[in-house]
This record gives C-alpha cells, structure tokens and sequence, in this order.
C-alpha cells in the first residue's frame, strides 16, 4: 500500500489536557511510517453540548499505510488507554479522536465517514487544519483557510502556542509553591 497522509484531530476537555495530547500525539507517531507534523494548540468552547469545559484541540498530519477502518481501530484504543468514557455524545472526554481527512479519498462506512462530516463547520478543526494544509480545497468551495479564518471570526477557538509549550505551562502551574 501506497503511504497515505491522514489528518487527526485530538481534543481533550478533562483532567491534564496538555499532558494527555502530548502523550497521544506520541502514541499517534508509532502509527506513522515517517515523521508527522503538528499543529498549534488552541484552547476553544465546547459546542453542541456546552456546559463542559473548555477542550484544547490540535490537528496532526501522518503518513500511514493503514487503510482508514483500521486506523479508526488504532485510534479508538489510543481513546480507550486515555479512559474515555463514551456516555454523553459531544460531552466532556479526555481524549477524543477523529479522522479528519485521508489524503484525498472519500470514505463512507455506517462507523467512518471521511472527510469526517463536521469538519467544514467546526473551528476547532479546521483553524489547527489550515495551519498544515491551508491551500487545500474545502467542500463547497474556496480554500480550507479561507473557511477556517471566517469560522475564527465567530470566536471560541484561541491559539495557546505549540503543544511542548501548552504542555510546559501545565506543569509549571500545577508545581507546588515554595515554603
Ligand atoms: P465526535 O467526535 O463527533 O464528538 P464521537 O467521538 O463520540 O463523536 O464519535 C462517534 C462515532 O463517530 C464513533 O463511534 C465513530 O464510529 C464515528 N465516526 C464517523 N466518522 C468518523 C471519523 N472520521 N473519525 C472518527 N470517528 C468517526
Ligand atoms: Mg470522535
């Protein structure tokens, strides 16, 4: 099989967010056969069910030679490892885990569609997304940055630095004070 670049999309909304997306963005690199690439992290609101907490999302781009329902199987482990329980659809989770594109196919399965179906509407996606692959077409038209700049426009998606910096800043916070 040809190697494949597939986007994932992380999100965590409970406990040590930073930690947990470094620790999956390391369990997600022995998926890949060559190095991937990350982006920023972005602290945005919850949306669809709102009363969570504020999730940090990021996007990576890795070359696989995985066909997609497998990889969905990889990725639904990682999830699990991470103790996500799925009771609350859209509700709170550690660590949440989507195929958001796979290279260039469509992919349509009762249990996998990609390119996943929410992505043209979701900021947290797309905004982390156009930082990897902002020249690509989005569906309907136009590029995949130019919908992601009009999706930030509407709010709730801020960029907090790189993940080794969003994972620093948690760990410092969380040291104990002196004395
Ligand atoms: P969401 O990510 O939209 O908040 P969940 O993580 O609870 O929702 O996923 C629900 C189901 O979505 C999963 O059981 C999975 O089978 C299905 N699914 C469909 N397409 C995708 C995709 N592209 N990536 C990940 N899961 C997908
Ligand atoms: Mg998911």
């Amino acid at each position: 099989m040809e190697p494949v670049k597939a986007y994932i999309g992380l999100g965590s909304n409970l406990g040590d967010r930073a930690g947990t997306l470094l620790q999956a963005t390391e369990r997600l690199q022995r998926l890949a056969i060559g190095p991937m690439r990350v982006s920023g992290v972005y602290e945005t609101q919850p949306v669809g069910y709102v009363e969570q907490p504020d999730f940090l999302n990021l996007v990576v781009e890795l070359p696989v030679v995985l066909p997609p329902l497998e990889l969905l199987s990889r990725l639904q482990r990682i999830e699990a490892d991470f103790g996500r329980v799925r009771d609350i659809r859209f509700g709170p989770r550690t660590l949440d885990l989507d195929i958001l594109l796979y290279g260039d196919a469509y992919v349509c399965f009762s249990m996998l569609q990609v390119p996943h179906p929410r992505l043209w509407e979701r900021a947290f996606a797309l905004v982390p997304l156009a930082e990897l692959v902002p020249s690509r077409r989005a569906l309907g038209g136009g590029t995949i940055s130019r919908r992601a700049e009009r999706l930030r426009q509407e709010g709730g998606v801020r960029r907090v630095g790189d993940l080794r910096q969003a994972a620093a800043r948690v760990s410092q916070a969380e040291m104990p004070h002196p004395g």
